[in-house]
């Protein structure tokens, strides 16, 4: 793989440097993401974007909610799509700033072919921009400004075959906002009988998604509260769409499983949590795995702790109480809350230690011990 010539500039313009505002603060003056940068002209990781339209000052993007409107020689939001002579293109196509080969528990995909690898593939840029953002270094980057591969979706797909990944995941930061890319290496990669996931915030427009859908096995999607006005301060974005993505998704049948960032005094609070659990419970999400994760300082909330253990686990005991079936705590090694659990005779079907799989019970995708279908894609 060849690196793309831009050098890495800095990380730190995006706000890398401790914050010292309050957090409801930094929502109050414009982003200094919006339409910052101006661009030039198209290259060869430039590819005309999927759902825009014309508009009075620019080009509208239509692929998320924000729906930017972007003026000539401009990006939007996420800092990955840019309006060139009245068109809109993606810049970061074929020209991934982050490629690994990850266990899928690491997505975390804990019903999805355990035990197997995923191509990882990520280029900068989000459409969120969340406060305590483990990969803000490039989440909040233009593709312009990190090192990049060349590597074009065939590439992609050849690589993953060579390194007997099963599976492509779209992931790190955020997939929406380099959907070109994503869409059509996952159409390749259908073709070629590997799976493609979807690691994402889910902050996506039903056609957009419904499209991409189309090609997605499986997907993990971050229901980061169950609160408008947290989505807003927190993460800079809104929770209704991200239930809608929930339902597509589910009614698309691309196998799903929820993370939940639990951050102490935003998105711990036990009411708000066993409201977002009868949600989930309610509209038919009792098979799909629900991960609560543990928050560790970083980002702009160096200033909070990390989630006590004791926080974790009522979590847990919630979930389950209000009718989850599976409920896994991850960043906590040690709890016992990483393995799989038979909802019927509650013996342990899959072992887990950390990403690695120490026994794995399931057979025909039912418990070994008592025959009960163990909801998940086991092969
Ligand atoms: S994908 Fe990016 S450019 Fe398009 S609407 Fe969302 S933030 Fe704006």
């Amino acid at each position: 793989m060849k690196k793309r010539t831009f050098i890495k500039t800095s990380l730190l313009g995006a706000g890398g440097a401790i914050c010292l505002m309050k957090p409801a603060e930094l929502f109050s003056s414009p982003s200094p993401r919006h339409n910052a940068v101006p661009v030039d002209d198209t290259d060869r990781f430039t590819k005309e974007a999927m759902f825009w339209s014309p508009a009075p000052r620019g080009v509208k993007c239509l692929i998320c909610p924000n729906e930017c409107t972007i003026k000539e020689g401009f990006t939007g939001d996420c800092r990955n799509r840019m309006n060139s002579k009245g068109k809109l293109f993606s810049i970061a196509y074929g020209n991934p700033c982050a490629v690994h080969e990850d266990p899928v528990e690491k997505k975390p995909l804990f019903n999805f072919l355990p035990g197997t690898r995923a191509y990882s593939i990520a280029t900068a840029g989000c459409n969120l921009a969340c406060l305590y953002c483990q990969n803000w270094d490039i989440s909040q980057s233009s593709p312009h400004d990190t090192r990049n591969y060349d590597l074009m979706p065939h590439q992609v797909v050849e690589e993953a075959i060579k390194n007997k990944c099963a599976s492509i995941a779209y992931t790190y930061s955020e997939p929406i906002t380099f959907y070109e890319y994503t869409y059509d290496t996952s159409k390749i990669a259908r073709s070629k009988g590997i799976k493609n996931i979807l690691v994402s915030a889910g902050y996506i427009n039903e056609a957009p998604l419904r499209e991409l859908a189309r090609y997605i096995d499986a997907a993990n999607i971050d229901l980061k509260s169950f609160s408008e006005d947290i989505y807003l301060k927190l993460n800079g974005g809104s929770l209704a769409p991200i239930l809608n993505t929930l339902k597509i998704l589910k009614e698309m049948k691309v196998w799903l499983e929820i993370t939940n960032l639990v951050v102490p005094t935003w998105t711990d609070n036990m009411k708000m949590i066993e409201q977002m659990c009868n949600w989930l419970v309610t509209n038919g999400f009792s098979n799909n795995p629900l991960h609560f994760s543990r928050f560790h300082p970083q980002y702009k909330l160096t200033q909070l702790p990390a989630t006590p253990v004791s926080t974790l686990t009522k979590c847990r005991e919630i979930a389950l109480k209000a009718g989850l079936h599976y409920v896994y705590i991850g960043n906590a090694p040690g709890l016992q809350a990483e393995n799989t659990v038979c909802p019927k005779c509650k013996k342990t079907v899959v072992e887990r230690k950390g990403f690695s799989i120490v026994s794995n019970q399931i057979v025909a995708s039912k418990c070994k011990f008592c025959n009960a279908p163990i909801a998940g894609i086991w092969k």
